[in-house]
């Protein structure tokens, strides 16, 4: 069956514009009308091309056009899901790991997804952007802390910013002697790829005398149809030009929670020159519970992947633990370690180890 898509000339942000383009029935307006107040909508001409507005289960719709169910706040759920509020030292700046900060730079995105884990923060409206004072005062930080050797510039997003604005950031924080590495998580090369030009490239590859660090960029993607010809071409962009590229996803329901649609993903990323790095579990941000999928079934769909692809297409499956914990990898665990005393046959601790099809061997203890 053959699927119509629509094409728009400019980013949808009312649930009237929604309704009016088909990709919300007209019974839901004033849920969504209630939903937008608390939390942002955008869904530029690039995204809703990508809908099948005649598909309820369109993996694309599911993460971006807003439904009622926002509404409902489960228990466990939070404004603050992995706790940046507990360690921001000074605005704009979350220091959760000794040699890593986070660098909040703006507050907007070029889409809004309706699983962001910092949903309660970003949207118009908010503060869009650091003013100076704490621009400087962030960048105070980060000078005083030799120990600090990578910035991670997040958001909101953080290619919203001009590429004269960026390459200043950018220059900023490379004359800082113990930065080596800058890197910006984005989703503007699917939801924006003309964003992607010769100018912003050249923005974020630091050059000329003093500039110690390098880029990397770390692409934000769910499913294997947002990784279009445009936006493969905005990748190449950058790669071409010496950036280094990682993905981030999202483990959701009814989007990629599936072998087949994971699988594709992945697969994708590579096809693009794109490392798999990180696959999220949902956090417990608020109105999500709809999109979550469990850790049994994440754990599950990591086993059968690793059965059907290279490493090269293994993401981390990862849980970011509630309260600012930090984050970590719960994916499956391969190894058994029996102790000696567990077993009162053999003097040695010994393994079994479970291979890719499920079976398990054991290994010799160690000498
Ligand atoms: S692009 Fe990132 S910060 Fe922006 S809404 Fe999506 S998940 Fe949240």
């Amino acid at each position: 069956m053959t699927k119509s898509r629509l094409t728009i000339a400019t980013t949808l942000r009312q649930p009237a514009e929604l309704v009016a383009h088909g990709l919300a029935p007209l019974s839901a307006l004033a849920d969504l009308e209630q939903v937008a107040a608390r939390y942002a909508v955008a869904v530029t001409a690039e995204i809703a091309g990508l809908i099948d507005p005649g598909d309820p289960t369109d993996p694309i719709a599911l993460q971006f056009i807003p439904t009622a169910d926002e509404l409902v706040t489960r228990p466990g759920e939070r404004a603050d899901p992995i706790g940046d509020h507990a360690h921001s030292p000074v605005a704009g700046i979350v220091h959760r790991y000794p040699d890593r900060v986070l660098f909040k730079l703006v507050h907007v995105c070029a889409v809004y997804c309706r699983f962001c884990f910092r949903r309660e923060m970003v949207g118009p409206g908010r503060d869009s952007a650091l003013s100076e004072a704490a621009y400087q005062s962030a960048l105070d930080y980060i000078r005083a802390r030799r120990e600090i050797w990578e910035v991670i510039l997040t958001g909101g997003d953080p290619l919203m910013l001009s590429p004269r604005r960026l390459a200043e950031i950018m220059a900023d924080l490379a004359a800082i002697a113990h930065v080596r590495v800058i890197r910006l998580h984005t989703r503007v090369p699917v939801a924006d790829p003309a964003r992607i030009s010769d100018q912003m490239v050249a923005a974020l590859k630091v050059t000329g005398a003093g500039a110690g660090a390098v880029t990397w960029v770390a692409l934000h993607a769910n499913h294997a149809s947002e990784l279009t010809g445009k936006a493969r071409a905005a990748c190449a962009r950058l790669i071409d030009a010496g950036i280094p590229m990682v993905s981030q996803s999202v483990l959701l329901r009814g989007v990629n929670d599936n072998l087949a649609d994971l699988e594709a993903l992945m697969r994708a990323f590579v096809e693009c020159r794109i490392k798999p790095y990180y696959l999220h579990h949902g956090d417990l941000a608020p109105g999500t519970a709809h999109l979550r999928t469990t850790l049994a079934r994440g754990q599950q769909l990591m086993r059968s992947l690793r059965g059907r692809v290279s490493g090269l297409c293994q993401p981390d499956y990862v849980l970011d633990i509630p309260g600012g914990h930090g984050k970590s990898p719960v994916g499956p665990g391969y190894l058994v370690v029996e102790h000696a005393q567990e077993r009162e046959y053999q003097a040695e601790t010994r393994y079994r180890v479970s291979d890719y099809c499920g079976d398990v061997h054991l290994y010799p203890p160690d000498q």
